[in-house]
């Protein structure tokens, strides 16, 4: 047979992420690699999709999601942010933020064009690049606070430049970018006439009393910023795939055709249930969300703090990055292995998170676990003094 794969099966590989988990299923252990949030999914929104099951919502939405969808997101926007959206021209409800963020790139970069990607990185974020052949351009940022300065934008700036990607709160860092942090990026797309595609799916998830600032909002940002959020860990419905990107009606129409191509539309129950949940939920259930995951990061920062593991403790998001340099191994993989086998837990080696070997002396646990299987992996953790 001459059959053969396919020269583009070479940009993207099974994310260390999902082996860790396959290994840990091996072994029976507690899995802290995924961000699968197995905490309860509100009663309203559940009821929502099941009630719009029976009464017969199961054909294909609007490319764009369903308008009393788009509207409760807009509304949503406009609640926590004051952002002015017109929800029937620049909103695509998409496949989660997983999908909203491929068709955006898909649609508004060309092959060559260079995004920044701020280091450590969420691997899917590089994946997209690579998928839509971007070529990403990094910037490392460093623990305790993971900062970075005009002048490192500036280093990497060329006329293949044509945006950055901005994920806050971050996925693996937990960094909340400050306001400060965000006027130099709009001041730096601007000067180089950037897009900034961000994540913000961990928008409720902030701690110490740190405010979520959507990069949108800052002066002169609006029409060159594609938000990007969705529901998968507000209401815990990672499976259930459903996220959506906001940006100027300029670019909205295109990303939503990309949205049609690869997905039709999201899941039309669950749409309605999602709305649902945005109409009814009030700033209460937001905000015990921020108190609840604080007290999860408190409880697995101790435990690792005390196993000799110095975590860097997140200012939002449900990941720690921790210094694991300590256990045996040559890689943060080996040193992963040795933890898994010798505890039970399984975390992600930090080289899923740097292009080079930086990752080497690091790894990251995931906090999103009810409180029982928490306890019992700080238990565990804890053994290792
Ligand atoms: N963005 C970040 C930074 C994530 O960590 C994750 C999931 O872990 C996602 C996006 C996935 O979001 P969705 O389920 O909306 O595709």
């Amino acid at each position: 047979m001459a059959l053969y794969l396919g020269k583009r099966h070479e940009w993207v590989v099974q994310s260390e992420i999902r082996n860790m988990s396959l290994e840990c299923d091996k072994i029976g252990g507690i899995n802290l690699s995924q961000g699968i949030c197995d905490t309860e999914v509100p009663v309203v929104v559940r009821r929502g999709a099941q009630e719009a099951i029976d009464r017969g919502f199961n054909t294909y939405t609007r490319y764009d999601g369903l308008d009393e969808l788009r509207k409760a997101i807009a509304e949503k926007q406009r609640r926590f942010s004051g952002m002015e959206i017109d929800p029937d021209k620049e909103i695509v409800v998409s496949a989660g933020s997983t999908g909203a963020l491929f068709c955006a790139c898909f649609a508004l970069l060309d092959p060559g064009d260079e995004v920044i990607l701020f280091e450590p990185y969420y691997g899917y974020h590089l994946s997209t690049l690579i998928a839509t052949q971007a070529v990403p351009v990094y910037i490392r940022t460093n623990p305790p606070d993971w900062s970075f300065s005009l002048e490192d934008l500036k280093r990497v700036a060329s006329p293949k430049l044509r945006g950055i990607i901005v994920n806050t709160p971050a996925n693996p860092s937990g960094k909340v970018f400050s306001f400060n942090e965000l006027d130099i990026i709009s001041q730096f797309a601007a000067e180089y006439d950037l897009f900034v595609f961000t994540d913000e799916i961990y928008e409720h998830f902030v701690y110490d009393g740190r405010k979520h600032i959507p990069p949108a909002t800052l002066p002169g940002m609006k029409e060159r910023t594609i938000t990007i959020s969705g529901l998968s860990k507000t209401f815990s419905i990672t499976g259930w795939r459903i996220g959506y990107s906001i940006s100027h009606e300029r670019w909205t129409k295109a990303i939503g055709y990309f949205n049609d191509l690869l997905y039709v539309c999201a899941p039309a129950p669950l749409q309605i249930g999602v709305t649902e949940g945005l109409n009814e939920l009030n700033l209460d259930y937001y905000s015990s969300l921020a108190s609840i995951y604080q007290k999860k990061r408190d409880m697995i920062c101790d435990a690792l703090a005390k196993a000799g593991l110095k975590p860097y403790i997140p200012e939002g998001a449900y990941y720690i990055l921790t210094d694991i340099s300590r256990l045996p191994g040559k890689t943060s993989k080996e040193r992963a292995m040795n933890l898994l086998h010798k505890t039970g837990v399984a975390c992600v080696p930090g080289e899923a998170f740097y292009h080079d070997d930086s990752g080497e002396s690091l790894a990251r646990f995931c906090f999103a676990k009810e409180d029982n299987i928490l306890e019992e992996a700080c238990r565990r953790l804890e053994s290792l003094q």
